[in-house]
């Protein structure tokens, strides 16, 4: 171990320090309180050897403070000549794990870095598990919000994000977009290239919409199947209609070739829009339902297209 000892009587100090070093530790010394505070974050020692009973500032203070700068755990063992029950239960109180009384016996010395070896050991155990666990835990929640396939967000997780986002807004008054997309004539692509075409088809779209919407309060997410979803926070119909725009020359640019398409010699998609200043109690639903009735209206006009949702569409038959 890297055993940090500090005692300010210059014998005690070396006499101790000689037998660490013979039961083959690393020894720093330290003649103050003030000088073991110095040398703690350099020299990083696994265990503090402290005397207590010190001008300036004495080995309870000192404790207290490593305790207090450092939160990682490292024992801290008091050594004193006084053995009264008051300054042993003080000195645990102040942050040590263990106390020894001068002149320390060798074998119990021995016995006692031992046990802080052990100690030590354990709780380094403990925290490389707590590591490992926190990772996983990390990895499981990305897991839980992404989509398997395309690896943009998924409903539940869109979902979640869009019902924050209708309350925040809602609280300050602002507007918020969503665009509903869904690929034209995928059945015949799927039909004629097969389905893992059809598969590397979507994972496609779905790269070329997370790289478009990557900003803040820009959200991207598999709605399901063929259909997208887009979030845009702080928008209004005008700024939405640019997006669409936006997102119908990315795929242009994409150029993903569709024989199969009615429409384009490449893959298209229609895309229906609303944006609303929420007051805060409506649901995600709500707002899909409104972007799926205009989404119907632009496959409707001819598809490759996108259409803002108008409240007269709740009259028309879907
Ligand atoms: P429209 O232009 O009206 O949207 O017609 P469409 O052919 O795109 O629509 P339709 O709903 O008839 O077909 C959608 C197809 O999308 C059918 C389904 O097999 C396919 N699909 C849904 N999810 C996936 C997927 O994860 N991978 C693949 N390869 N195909 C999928
Ligand atoms: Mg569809
Ligand atoms: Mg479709």
């Amino acid at each position: 171990m890297k055993i940090l000892l500090v005692d300010d009587v210059q014998m005690e100090r070396m006499q101790l320090a000689i037998r660490l070093k013979q039961l083959g530790h690393v020894v720093e010394m330290a003649e103050s309180g003030r000088q073991a505070l110095e040398l703690y974050p350099q020299f990083e020692p696994d265990l503090v050897l402290l005397d207590i009973t010190m001008p300036e500032m004495d080995g309870f203070e000192v404790a207290c403070k490593i305790r207090e700068h450092y939160p990682e755990w490292i024992p801290i063992i008091f050594l004193s000549s006084h053995d009264a029950p008051e300054i042993i239960a003080n000195a645990i109180e102040s942050g040590g794990d263990d106390y020894l009384v001068k002149p320390v016996d060798k074998l119990v010395l021995r016995a006692k870095l031992t046990a802080m070896q052990r100690i030590a050991f354990m709780r380094n155990q403990l925290n490389k598990k707590t590591l490992a666990l926190a990772r996983v835990n990390q990895e499981l929640e990305r897991l839980a919000s992404e989509d398997g396939l395309t690896k943009v967000r998924n409903r539940r997780d869109v979902d979640k994000k869009l019902s924050e986002m209708i309350s925040v807004h809602g609280r300050h008054s602002v507007a918020l977009a969503v665009i509903l997309l869904d690929v034209d004539f995928f059945k015949p692509y799927n039909d004629n290239y097969g389905h893992i075409q059809g598969d590397q088809c979507l994972i496609q779209i779905a790269a070329t919409l997370k790289e478009q919407f990557s900003r803040n309060g820009e959200v991207v997410g598999r709605y399901g199947g063929e259909e997208f979803v887009i979030l845009l926070g702080h928008s209004d119909v005008y700024q939405a209609e640019l997006q669409a725009e936006r997102i119908k020359s990315a795929l242009e640019k994409q150029a993903i070739t569709h024989e199969f398409s009615q429409v384009s010699q490449c893959v298209t998609v229609s895309q229906g829009l609303v944006s609303i200043q929420p007051n805060g109690r409506e649901t995600p639903d709500q707002l899909y339902h409104m972007a799926d009735k205009a989404l119907y209206q632009a496959k409707r006009q001819g598809r490759n297209r996108y259409v803002v949702y108008d409240p007269s569409m709740e009259l028309q038959e879907n």
